[in-house]
């Protein structure tokens, strides 16, 4: 049996929660992060998030998201893209994109071959 632990372990970094952007909320993430906060839609606008273009994303402070605190603090109420990385499935696409997400995650296996990656991320996401 496949377990994600076998292809990814999560080091704690915090690279993926670094930089001067973040992911984009969707209208879901969007309604889970209210909630999650307890807070009036118009509060977390404020407090929380960006408008970049036509985008949502959360705010940055010192050059990381505005919910890092030597992790996430706000697990249960983070964006589904935060909770996919970085098991993304454009792995499956190309070896280059493996090994893009590699060099940004640390947590990834580098003991398995690409082929062997990806064979155990395709069971994981259930495909044929
Ligand atoms: S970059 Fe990878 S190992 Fe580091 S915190 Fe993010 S998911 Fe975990
Ligand atoms: S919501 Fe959490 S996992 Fe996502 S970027 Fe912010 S701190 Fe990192």
């Amino acid at each position: 049996m496949v377990k994600i632990s076998d292809i990814f372990i999560c080091q704690q970094c915090g690279y993926c929660c670094q930089g001067e952007t973040t992911v984009s909320l969707d209208e879901n993430d969007q309604k889970r992060m209210i909630k999650h906060l307890g807070k009036q839609r118009e509060e977390v606008t404020r407090d929380f998030w960006r408008q970049n273009g036509n985008t949502i994303q959360m705010r940055t402070v010192d050059g990381h998201c505005i919910f890092y605190d030597n992790g996430c603090t706000i697990h249960a109420g983070k964006p589904w893209r935060c909770t996919q990385w970085p098991l993304h499935p454009s792995i499956l696409e190309t070896q280059d994109n493996f090994e893009i997400i590699k060099e940004s995650c640390p947590g990834i296996n580098r003991e398995l071959s690409y082929a062997e990656f990806c064979r155990k991320f395709s069971v994981l996401l259930r495909l044929p």
